[in-house]
């Protein structure tokens, strides 16, 4: 089997960034934001108007990629994939601009096994050019030029049109079996 290039993305497919969004909220408020992991529920639908935009500023915060727990079979999968594909760790991380450091020692931390030359601290990912893109953001599946992949996240529960894989057996499933 010949090996492919798969693009991953980082946040809410191998870290949990919603889980830091919950306890950011909780701190601020004094509120469980629990609600933001049932299906269909993003920010705009489950924090109330008023705060919307404080919250949407929680991820230009110094360290609020800082030591996200990675998704349920992550790192594992991730790994099976690296031994048999050329993996490639694929985020926008421009858009928040005090990321950096947390997310690459994240990876250094998580991954050790993927190569500096394997990350790919992005803007737009429609300059990506692999065989397939695992991500859960619709904007970037529908100008990716190989095989789009949707990871199941609440916010895209509604999101049809691409293959979805629920999580991180299905994942490996797919590429492995
Ligand atoms: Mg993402």
């Amino acid at each position: 089997m010949k090996r492919k290039k798969i693009a991953i993305d980082m946040d809410e497919v191998m870290a949990d960034a919603i889980g830091r969004f919950i306890e950011l909220y909780k701190k601020e408020f004094n509120e469980d934001l629990s609600d933001l992991r049932l299906p269909g529920r993003n920010l705009q639908n489950t924090v109330p108007p008023e705060r919307l935009e404080a919250v949407r500023q929680f991820p230009h915060r110094a360290e609020f990629f800082k030591d996200l727990d990675p998704i349920p079979g992550a790192l594992e999968g991730i790994h099976q994939l690296h031994e048999k594909h050329d993996v490639y760790i694929t985020t926008a991380a421009m858009e928040f601009e005090l990321c950096f450091t947390d997310k690459f020692n994240w990876l250094k931390k998580h991954l050790p096994f993927i190569s500096w030359k394997n990350i790919v601290f992005c803007g737009d990912k429609s300059i990506i050019l692999a065989d397939y893109l695992i991500d859960d953001l619709e904007r970037n599946l529908k100008t990716f030029t190989g095989t789009p992949l949707l990871f199941t996240a609440p916010h895209n529960a509604h999101v049809e049109g691409y293959t979805r894989l629920n999580n991180w057996q299905e994942v490996t499933d797919y590429f492995l079996n």
